[in-house]
This record gives C-alpha cells, structure tokens and sequence, in this order.
C-alpha cells in the first residue's frame, strides 16, 4: 500500500483526544476540501507491504492506540483491512479516519471509525454516502468540521435527523482552522470561534462533544508530522 508517514504521537481529536497514538498516514484523498490542512498526502508516499508497516508501528509502540489516517484511506481498502485485521489480533485499539464516502461495511467491527461528515463549507458537503449509516456502531464516532453558522446548522439536523447521539459513541463538532494560520497556538486560527460554537450547541441543546484538535495548541499549527 501507499503510505505518507508513520509516526508517534498525542491523539489530537475524538474522545481518545490526549492519548499517546500511533499514526499510519496513508496517501491519497478524493476529496478536496477547501480547508484541507493533508494535502501533502495527495501524491506521493512510499509502497510498503502490511508486515513491513506493522514492523515500524510495533517498533513505536508495542501496544495502546493506533490511528489509520490519510488522505482516505479507504481507497486503499483491500490492502487496509487485512492491515487492521493485524492491528486487532495484536491487541491494539484501533482507530479508522474518514470521510465516510467510500463503503464501510467492510471495516472490522472493533475498529473505531471516525466518520469526518463533511459539512457544505469544506466544499465536499453532501459527499458521505448515506448506506454508512447502516455501518455505524456504539463504538464509532461521528465528526462535523464547521466553518460558519450554515454548517452549524447543517451537523444540527443531520444529527438530528438520524438520531446519531443515540447511535454512536460520540458526535464532534470541531472549528475548522484557517489554511494558512498563524505561528500562535491561538484560537483566533480557526474559522470559526469555539466560543461562539459552544454557545450555539447550549442554546439547541445539543448532546455533542465540542472538539478541538488540540495538537494545534499543543505545537505550532502549522507543525506536521505531530
Ligand atoms: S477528506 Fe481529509 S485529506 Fe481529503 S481533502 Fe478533505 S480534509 Fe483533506
């Protein structure tokens, strides 16, 4: 399979947010999302077999928290899940980013999927293929990343439209962050301020995770590879 970088490092996102991690960085995206902060991953990348990527990741860590990432790395699905299938019988927690617009009915069900719905600001909105809803379980976790009040609205009803704080572990709504912020582990570099956010989700009374990706305050935003 293709793969961009693996590395160790703080989980940034989702409920497992704070945790040491292992990412496996797959190359690739067919999506293009307006604020993108991966497109590194777009081309490019090493060929490695599954025991030479399991090799590097056990090398890192022996155990604990892995999360497969990209780009989407379910465009590389007949190499990942036989991939994840290792993960697993090591005894490893496994988390699986994406976008959700490729099927997921094939991921293993002890992985954790972390499904990025994307919301009409990204410029991808109405991407996530809707038959994965079916594949969701009370393990995975669903993700809105929000530029504006439109996309607010828009992760609001979605979620209420298919009751997913009932179905799913968590429901994130997370600012996005601008393209090109600044050097400050700021708030002021996302598009759209927590603050505000959290105020919007009180007012509804939504029963969501405010998320922010906290890699971002913890290193310069613009620091790869952490
Ligand atoms: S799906 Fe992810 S990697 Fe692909 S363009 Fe969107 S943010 Fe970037």
């Amino acid at each position: 399979m293709q793969l961009i970088e693996i590395y160790r490092s703080i989980q940034g996102e989702s409920s497992f947010a704070g945790i040491p991690c292992v990412f496996v960085r797959l190359a690739a995206c067919n999506l293009r999302c307006v604020w993108c902060d991966s497109e590194y991953t777009f081309t490019g990348g090493r060929k490695m077999t599954a025991e030479e990527v399991e090799r590097e990741v056990v090398g890192l860590s022996a155990g604990g928290l892995i999360e497969v990432t990209g780009g989407e790395p379910m465009l590389q699905e007949r190499e990942l899940v036989p991939l994840m299938e290792r993960f697993l019988a090591l005894g490893y927690t496994l988390l699986l980013e994406t976008s959700g617009e490729r099927p997921l009915a094939r991921v293993p069900s002890a992985v954790h999927k972390i499904v990025d719905v994307k919301c009409p600001g990204s410029g991808e909105g109405g991407t996530f293929r809707e038959s994965n809803l079916e594949s969701l379980t009370s393990r995975d976790e669903v993700k809105f990343v929000l530029a504006d009040r439109a996309d607010y609205e828009f992760a609001r009803d979605f979620t209420r439209a298919h009751q997913l704080e009932n179905k799913v572990a968590s429901v994130i709504f997370s600012p996005a962050f601008k393209k090109n912020p600044s050097q400050e582990r700021d708030a002021a570099n996302c598009l759209l301020d927590p603050r505000i956010l959290a105020e919007w989700i009180l007012a509804d009374g939504l029963n969501v995770r405010l998320g922010l990706q906290i890699h971002k305050f913890i290193w310069e935003p613009a620091t790869k590879g952490v």
